[in-house]
């Protein structure tokens, strides 16, 4: 579990005008954060900078109050969720899933590794699947097994990079009840960038609107879209 805290957050690539400008948000422990904003206006960035896959030009991070600005993206124990699944087409849902496990070579014996990918696979109701090919299933199992491999690690907080942009809206759907209740049994600080009201609505906390890398608005679902 963690809070994590943007501390006046900017991001220049080149001398351009810069893709993160000056944002400050304070991320409670266990909240759900979406971020919404035009395409460009830096939300994927603002993800990459907090999981530590690109630098920061100022201002600081701070997960449970400690600086982070320099750690590498392994020490901060965060878990990002791509929108195109990247699952390993030639491993098993079980070795998907494991993966980043077998990553942390000698941290984890075989018997753990089981016991937590076992877990994560009956939390997402991936049991039936463990020895199928990615190839072999529905977008949304994928999606899933996406959301095992993520959950496995024990992270300290979720990043969502638009996860069910790819899926038809019957999945989306699907998978957004799935997530939200993930987020209730689980309750793990996350950060999810969507373009689709209705995952703003049914899983954000708080909604953060960005423009031109400028933190615009900040507030709850009801507030932000049931204005009069
Ligand atoms: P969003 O995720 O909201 O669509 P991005 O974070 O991808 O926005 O991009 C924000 C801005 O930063 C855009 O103007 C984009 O062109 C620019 N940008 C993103 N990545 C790079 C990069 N690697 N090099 C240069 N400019 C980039
Ligand atoms: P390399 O594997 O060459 O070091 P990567 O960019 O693939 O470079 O990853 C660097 C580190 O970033 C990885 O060791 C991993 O700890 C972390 N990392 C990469 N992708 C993610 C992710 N989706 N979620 C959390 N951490 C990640």
């Amino acid at each position: 579990m963690a809070s994590i805290t943007l501390n006046h957050l900017v991001k220049k690539y080149g001398d351009g005008f810069p893709a993160v400008n000056d944002v400050s948000i304070d991320i409670a422990d266990g909240e759900f954060l979406i971020l919404v904003g035009p395409s460009g206006c830096g939300k994927s960035t603002l993800l990459r900078m907090i999981v530590g896959l690109e630098d920061i030009t100022s201002g600081d991070l701070l997960i449970n109050g400690q600086r982070v600005n320099e750690k590498e993206p392994r020490e901060r124990n965060l878990s990002m969720v791509f929108q195109n699944y990247a699952l390993y087409p030639h491993l098993t849902v079980y070795e998907n899933i494991a993966f980043p496990l077998r990553l942390s070579k000698g941290k984890f014996s075989d018997e753990e590794i089981d016991r937590k990918v076992r877990h994560a696979a009956s939390t997402l109701d991936l049991d039936e699947h463990l020895e199928r090919k990615p190839a072999n299933l529905s977008g949304g199992q994928r999606q899933r097994v996406a959301m095992g491999r993520a959950i496995v690690r024990d992270a300290d907080a979720f990043l969502f990079d638009e996860p069910l942009s790819n899926l038809d809206a019957k999945l989306r759907g699907q998978m957004r009840t799935e997530i939200a209740q993930l987020q209730r049994r689980m309750g793990i600080t996350s950060v999810y960038v969507t373009h689709d009201q209705t995952e703003a609505m049914t899983l954000g906390d708080r909604v953060a609107v960005l423009k031109k890398g400028i933190l615009q608005q900040i507030a709850s679902p009801r507030e932000l879209y049931e204005q009069p």
